[in-house]
């Protein structure tokens, strides 16, 4: 048990200040009670509003969550065909898919519009959502139960009942909730279409009319590997909630992240065994994350971008040139700078690693300081749905937002996760990972908030460019047509 061998943390800081309850079995999760102790950077604090609104929404999940009557009513209610006109209870099913770190992000910016229309939040078991990630609320589950009677998982562009199209061939109007137009005339469910070839259509879930018409309808399911966040600050009905919830715009990821993901205990071991063996001596640690594709060879060029931007930013001492001479009597004479730095790489390739490490063992650095690589895996390639490969990824996504500086790629929703958890904005590395171009070697994030890749570009009433509506929504560097929380 590791809270024998670490300083205790109080209470209020073990629960992250309010975010997480007690009452979970700790054995079961250990990660869950543990996180704050393994931490360098506590993070911020959740305003109080959404500390209630959460045990507001965990006794939501318990009087409507799989096993209820609630449940089984709105199952029934969900084979009639027909949306009730004021049904005990609503739902979101999150249909997860595509990379770890975009099923993360999607999620919990899910799991946000869930909170704000009082929706039970439930998520598709399927990629591993059961064996990666313990259970968030108390005494109930978010996961689907098997029997639903949806098959969901084909829902796509072709799919009947998909918003978007209904909207467009006017199966549904937004006029349709005034008048005398009952919600019996309304599907008990709808498929909300947030994917890469969203319709313009599709696009109209953030607008207030169509959410004003969506909370009629009783079963909504979701396909997104986006985070969807920011696009819910341009619904008007949700903006006064969300300033209430999030007095700083900028910590959603960081707090709901922090709420819902908690690594099963197999991951949590992966993590804590690669902290206390190379981060708990550090001095500081240094996160890396090199994001490349399986297919593309070594780059020099890459290498190179890393060290220019760890040096040149002084996340990373400078290392002497071959002829210069070693500050031997430096790092001797002053032993209070004797702990290393110790630099977690993550990458698919072990090329990147190999070279740094190889660079700062071969040369002193300018200022004495010591500083050890590590890298815990180098998968290669991507295999989705591998359980030991995800459970790598997450552990090392994990990992990395243990850091106290990180260094991330751009465009990388495995980036976002890691700074977004660890409440810390990024110097990101532009690599180009979409685009084939190299731009600049790195420069800090605006935010710590992930980006938003597929989102609206304008907004619904004035059609304005979505980056200048709200103050806090703004194009994200990275990826500028993109929004991003700042
Ligand atoms: P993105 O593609 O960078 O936005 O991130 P995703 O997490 O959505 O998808 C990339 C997937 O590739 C990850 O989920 C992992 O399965 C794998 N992957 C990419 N980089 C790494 C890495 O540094 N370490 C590990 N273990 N897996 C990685």
């Amino acid at each position: 048990d590791a809270s024998i061998l670490r300083p205790k943390t109080k209470g209020n800081e073990r629960l992250l200040g309010g975010l997480l309850v007690e009452g979970f079995d700790q054995k079961s999760c250990h990660s869950r009670y543990q996180s704050a102790v393994y931490r360098r950077n506590p993070g911020r604090k959740p305003s109080q509003y959404l500390v209630s609104k959460l045990r507001s929404q965990e006794a939501l999940q318990r009087r409507c969550g799989p096993g209820t009557a609630a449940y089984t009513n709105a199952l029934e209610q969900l084979k009639s065909g027909k949306s009730l006109a004021s049904p005990e209870c609503r739902y979101l099913v999150s249909i997860s898919y595509r990379g770890l770190g975009n099923r993360i992000i999607a999620a919990a910016s899910e799991f946000l519009y869930a909170l704000l229309t009082d929706r039970v939040f439930l998520v598709d078991p399927n990629t591993s959502m059961d064996e990666l990630f313990c259970e968030p609320f108390p005494n109930t589950s978010w996961l689907v139960p098997p029997g639903f009677p949806l098959g969901y998982r084909a829902f796509y562009l072709s799919t009947t009942e998909r918003y978007g199209k209904m909207r467009e061939d006017g199966v549904l109007r937004t006029d349709q909730m005034n008048g005398s137009a009952a919600s019996g005339d309304l599907p008990a469910y709808a498929y909300i279409h947030l994917d890469y070839n969203q319709t313009e259509h599709d696009k109209l879930f953030f607008c207030d009319d169509d959410q004003r018409l969506l909370s009629n309808i009783q079963w909504l399911l979701i396909r997104s590997d986006s985070y969807i966040a920011p696009g819910l600050f341009f619904v008007e009905a949700f903006q006064k909630e969300l300033d209430m919830l999030f007095p700083e715009r900028d910590e959603v990821f960081h707090h709901l992240g922090r709420y819902l993901f908690h690594p099963t205990n197999g991951v949590w071991g992966l993590i804590t065994r690669y902290h206390d063996a190379h981060f708990a001596w550090a001095q500081r640690v240094v996160g890396i994350q090199v994001r490349v594709f399986p297919w593309r060879s070594e780059s020099p060029e890459i290498l190179k971008q890393i060290k220019t931007c760890t040096q040149s930013e002084r996340l990373l001492p400078a290392v002497l040139g071959e002829e210069e001479e070693e500050p031997v009597a430096k790092t001797t004479a002053s032993p209070s700078g004797a702990k290393p730095t110790a630099v977690l790489i993550t990458s698919l390739k072990a090329w990147y690693h190999d070279k740094m490490k190889g660079m700062y063992w071969e040369r002193a650095t300018a200022n004495g300081e010591v500083v050890v690589f590590g890298q815990p895996s180098h998968e290669e390639i991507q295999r989705y749905g591998v359980k030991s490969h995800e459970h790598k990824a997450w552990a090392e996504m994990y990992l990395l937002s243990m850091a106290d500086t990180l260094v991330t790629t751009g465009e990388s929703t495995f980036g976002y996760v890691a700074h977004g958890l660890a409440g810390m904005r990024p110097w990101v590395l532009d690599m180009g990972m979409i685009n084939s171009t190299v731009g600049w070697p790195c420069s800090r994030d605006m935010s710590m908030e992930p980006c938003f890749h597929i989102a609206p570009t304008q907004d619904c009433k004035r059609r304005e460019d979505a980056g200048k509506i709200v103050p806090h929504v703004r194009h994200c560097k990275d990826r500028p047509t993109g929004l991003k929380l700042v």
